[in-house]
């Protein structure tokens, strides 16, 4: 294929040109830009805003374009622009004034072709149409690909801190975000919701005897028998220190009570061991409590709170409601 310059001597061939490759007539193509205007840039220095808008392909050096959000990037996202590739296209589509910030990364040569003339090459060679239609489908794919990748580390950063550390179980923050949900959800619709309130029995004493270390291993057994025992609709949540709670969605107080009666067993019955040394049994005291008509969550962990008080006084490693 014979290769045009735009502009006679210049040296640009169209061929170069992202937008206008591969067209049938090169030589037509040509034509049509012979009277577009060339802006030169030097280092750091900026396209000034047009009120129209237009089309710039680069011909030499490179480009920064910031914030062009309708370009379907997201905001902020800064771009550069390498010889051969165009800026604006967006803008000519929706026939509004280019809103991107385009300055110059160092001396450079930029086509300009308003938005007239875009339209007469769409309708004159289907090569820009072409083109344009395989760039446009490109950068829908990029950003939507950054948009994933952008979700997906939100979602993973927020779990994150909704997950306690030593134990995996779900924190306070899991807790004060969820609960008043599950409670209106629970009044609104009338179905049970129950809740067990689990500490340590003696976890002080145990912390004195055998070392700090071998308390947080106690803790995360804890937390593995209670995650261990429940259905997958349950939730365990380590409410603070050696105390943790387990919340039964549509769960009445006598099923619930039963459920704390096998947590309390598997507690008493869970093997603690820590660098190899098999440390005593830990037991646990734990309190349940089931959301009554016009209870708000408050309401419902003081109840669970008080059960386990009694489930102490009454002597430890039980349940009470
Ligand atoms: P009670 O049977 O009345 O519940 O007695 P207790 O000793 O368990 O209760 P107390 O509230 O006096 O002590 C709780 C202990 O739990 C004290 C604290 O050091 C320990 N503890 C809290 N969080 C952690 C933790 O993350 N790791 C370890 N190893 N110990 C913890
Ligand atoms: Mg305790
Ligand atoms: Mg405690």
């Amino acid at each position: 294929m014979k290769e045009i310059s735009i502009f006679g001597s210049s040296g640009y061939r169209i061929s170069d040109l992202q937008l206008l490759r591969n067209s049938d007539d090169d030589a037509a193509v040509a034509k049509l830009l012979a009277h577009c205007p060339i802006m030169l840039l030097d280092a750091d220095e900026a396209i000034t805003e047009s009120s129209r808008a237009r089309l710039y392909i680069l011909l030499r050096g490179a480009l920064s374009v910031a914030n062009d959000t309708r370009t379907g990037m997201a905001d902020g996202t800064v771009s550069k622009i390498l010889p051969g590739e165009s800026v604006g296209e967006q803008s000519v589509l929706d026939e509004e004034a280019n809103l991107a910030s385009i300055t110059a990364l160092e001396e450079s040569e930029v086509l300009v072709i308003e938005a007239d003339l875009v339209w007469k090459l769409i309708d004159e060679s289907n090569v820009l149409a072409r083109n344009l239609l395989r760039l446009l489908s490109f950068r829908i794919r990029a950003a939507n690909a950054q948009l994933r990748r952008r979700q997906k580390l939100g979602e993973f950063y927020r779990q994150l801190s909704m997950i306690d550390g030593l134990t995996g179980l779900y924190n306070r923050a899991w807790l004060n975000d969820l609960l008043p949900t599950m409670v209106a959800t629970a009044q609104g619709s009338g179905s049970p919701l129950s809740l067990i309130m689990i500490d340590l029995d003696h976890f002080k004493q145990f912390n004195d005897q055998h070392g700090h270390l071998a308390g947080d291993e106690a803790l995360r057994l804890a937390a593995q028998v209670l995650s261990g025992a429940l259905r997958p609709t349950d939730f365990a949540v380590r409410y603070g220190g050696e105390e943790m709670m387990v919340l039964l969605p549509d769960t009445n107080q006598k099923v619930a009570m039963s459920v704390a009666e096998r947590l309390c067993e598997r507690m008493r019955q869970a093997k603690v061991f820590s660098d190899a040394r098999a440390l005593p049994h830990i037991t646990a005291s734990l309190g349940v409590s089931s959301l009554k008509p016009r209870q708000n969550e408050h309401d419902l962990i003081a109840a669970a709170d008080a059960a386990l008080y009694r489930a102490k006084e009454q002597g430890r490693d039980r349940v009470t409601d």
